[in-house]
């Protein structure tokens, strides 16, 4: 490693001091939910109807969830953050169909999408990312809620496509975005895509680098999104979106990025950035990974890339 290399690559790392958010101490804190912003007020669980037998669960604690009724069986996407909320979410499904209960699905591992998972059947089939159960895996600390992670059918990369009997559904992995582990739950026939935390609006989208996301590639998964055919966008957090919602999401950030960029070449450091951006520094909650604004997930990636393509000096 050249000299100038080295500089750089210490000037990333002593950020990633300071801002006190490692990838090794973040793995050791517990499984956090969203931030207060993020957060939803409690409401009671309700399913919408998004289309023949496809619906929203939103209400509850945690984020929004899915659910794709089969003629044999109903899948369920994500897990509320609760036993509690997920006992009520199953109850509420009960009403609506006699088709059991035999498949849940994760679109990624953030505690307010999993920790329900003690509230399933204990012969549950559960899909996800082979990233997603590696981050559950050191997530969960209780028995009751590790006693689930067997059941884990993972696929590593691609795609997987589940028959509930007469509907098929494809859970598809484009990449790392909101984390390494995102699985969109595409509804082909209806048209209907769960993107998780994929996609946020009237905020901006949340990157995690503690489980290795990125907000480049949060822009490629997002045009890949939009590769589907699908009409109608659900995710943990928003109301339900269309493809121009989209597309609005991908400039956003694009924009923010190309600003960012320019913003360093100016020599701007990252609290100019971050003032310009108005972020505020939320008190960190012990025990719990602090997470990072968009705008210093961007100054951050663009520091890498400088250290990685840094020409060489003589
Ligand atoms: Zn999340």
């Amino acid at each position: 490693m050249k000299a100038s290399q080295k500089i750089g690559l210490a000037a990333v790392l002593l950020l990633a001091v300071i801002l006190g958010r490692s990838a090794a101490q973040q793995s050791q804190q517990i499984q956090p939910a969203q931030p207060p912003q993020y957060q939803q007020q409690p409401a009671p669980i309700a399913l919408e109807k998004i289309a023949d037998n496809i619906y929203q669960v939103t209400g509850g604690s945690g984020a929004n969830c899915g659910v794709v009724i089969g003629e044999k069986e109903v899948m369920v996407i994500d897990a509320k953050m609760s036993e509690e909320s997920a006992k009520q979410m199953l109850a509420e499904i009960a009403k609506i169909s006699p088709v059991p209960v035999r498949v849940l699905a994760f679109t990624h591992s953030d505690g307010d999408h999993v920790n329900g998972i003690t509230g399933f059947p204990v012969d549950i089939k559960i899909l996800a990312h082979e990233e997603t159960k590696h981050y559950m895996d050191e997530a969960f600390k209780d028995e009751r809620q590790r006693a689930y992670l067997p059941l884990i059918k993972t696929f590593p990369s691609a795609s997987l496509e589940y028959d509930l009997g007469g509907r098929k559904v494809q859970l598809i992995y484009f990449g790392p975005a909101h984390t390494s582990g995102d699985v969109v739950v595409y509804c082909p026939k209806e048209k209907v895509a769960f993107l998780g935390d994929l996609y946020f609006a009237g905020r901006d989208p949340l990157v995690h680098r503690h489980k290795n996301g990125n907000s480049f590639g949060l822009v490629k998964v997002l045009n890949s999104v939009l590769q589907l055919d699908a009409e109608v966008f659900l995710s943990g957090h928003a109301e339900k979106a269309t493809r121009a919602d989209v597309k609005a999401l991908i400039k956003s950030i694009e924009d923010k990025q190309a600003q960012i960029k320019a913003m360093i070449a100016e020599g701007k450091s990252l609290d100019e950035i971050k003032k310009f951006y108005e972020v505020e520094d939320r008190p960190a909650t012990p025990g719990r990974p602090q997470f990072l604004s968009l705008a210093e997930v961007i100054f951050l990636e663009q520091m890498e890339k400088q250290t990685k393509f840094e020409p060489k000096k003589k």
